[in-house]
């Protein structure tokens, strides 16, 4: 196997050897000499494609039309990446959010004051975005995509694609002189995963700071980067390709370090996980206020809400 960043071969340490969902075998590697984890072997693109555009929901949401509560999960969510966003200076033009899923972040970045359109591959989520909210939400993927635009954002997409490097390349290709990129991936770093939650099939690649800006790094500049939820970087496009800058020999040795420590105790005692259950708690109790309720009734609730109606 070729490390997806470097392109070393036979570089690799194994951190995982089964799925958190299904326990079935799954080899999840480091390479030794930039530190990118990566699935092992990594699936083809055809393999990706069949999988996403029919299974991928069904097997990890088992439905295709969301519940009153994860519209107003998604819906609270997609908030806080506008805030994001807006700390950042990004507050109107064209944008285009690739994966789009149910179509919350596409409709609240187009009231905040966005010209904002999605791309989704599962034909039942980029419709009922279309008909929950009258988003402009197309089916497919980014290879269909010849528009240019100010700013694109992917949301948990990026650890699904085949090639990192090529998806920085198009979505380089898909931007206005200056544009910027938002990306959001899981953070391997993060204390508050459960170990039970970390590695699993549909997560090809596991991406830390140092890791995911080296990705991009022959496209792009780093701009701004959060971790305060997961791991987002907020990017800007070069005006031309640069050589790949990969993470230095320290980066790697720590994220070695890192990968080691995770486990129960950390979860436990820094993650968080003792007073799981009580946000659960309440999470459910504000929840429920929303059953019944219509998808685009709870988001406008959202925003009314921080507007102090
Ligand atoms: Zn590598």
């Amino acid at each position: 196997m070729k490390c997806a960043l470097c392109g070393s071969e036979g570089l690799f340490e194994i951190v995982s050897h089964s799925d958190a969902k299904s326990s079935e075998p799954l080899l999840i590697a480091m390479c030794r000499h930039c530190g990118l984890v990566q699935q092992s072997p990594t699936p083809t693109a055809d393999t990706l494609r069949i999988y996403y555009s029919h299974n991928y929901r069904k097997d990890y949401k088992k439905t295709y039309t969301p519940k009153s509560k994860h519209v107003y999960r998604a819906g609270k969510t997609a908030l806080q990446r506008l805030d994001f966003l807006n700390r950042c200076g990004i507050v109107n033009g064209t944008l285009l959010d690739v994966g789009a899923g149910g179509g919350e972040f596409v409709y609240l970045s187009g009231r905040a004051g966005f010209q904002a359109e999605g791309i989704e591959p599962n034909i039942g989520y980029s419709q009922y975005a279309k008909s929950a909210y009258g988003c402009h939400v197309i089916t497919g993927e980014l290879d269909g995509v010849s528009q240019l635009y100010d700013t694109i954002t992917l949301f948990h997409v990026l650890e699904h694609l085949p090639s990192p490097i090529e998806a920085f390349e198009k979505l380089h290709s898909l931007l206005k002189q200056g544009g910027k990129l938002l990306v959001e991936v899981p953070w391997i770093e993060a204390q508050d995963a459960s170990p039970h939650n970390i590695y699993f099939k549909a997560h090809i690649f596991y991406f830390s700071a140092d890791t995911l800006s080296a990705c991009a790094s022959q496209f792009f500049n780093v701009l701004h980067i959060d971790t305060s939820s997961n791991l987002k970087i907020l990017f800007s496009a070069k005006s031309k390709p640069s050589p790949i800058t990969l993470p230095e020999s320290r980066s790697v040795a720590r994220t070695r370090k890192r990968l080691r420590s995770k486990g129960w105790l950390e979860y436990l005692f820094q993650g968080g996980a003792c007073i799981k259950p009580v946000k659960k708690l309440i999470r459910a109790v504000e929840e429920s206020k929303m059953d019944g309720a219509k998808p685009k009734d709870i988001l406008d609730g959202l925003v009314e809400e921080r507007q102090g109606h």
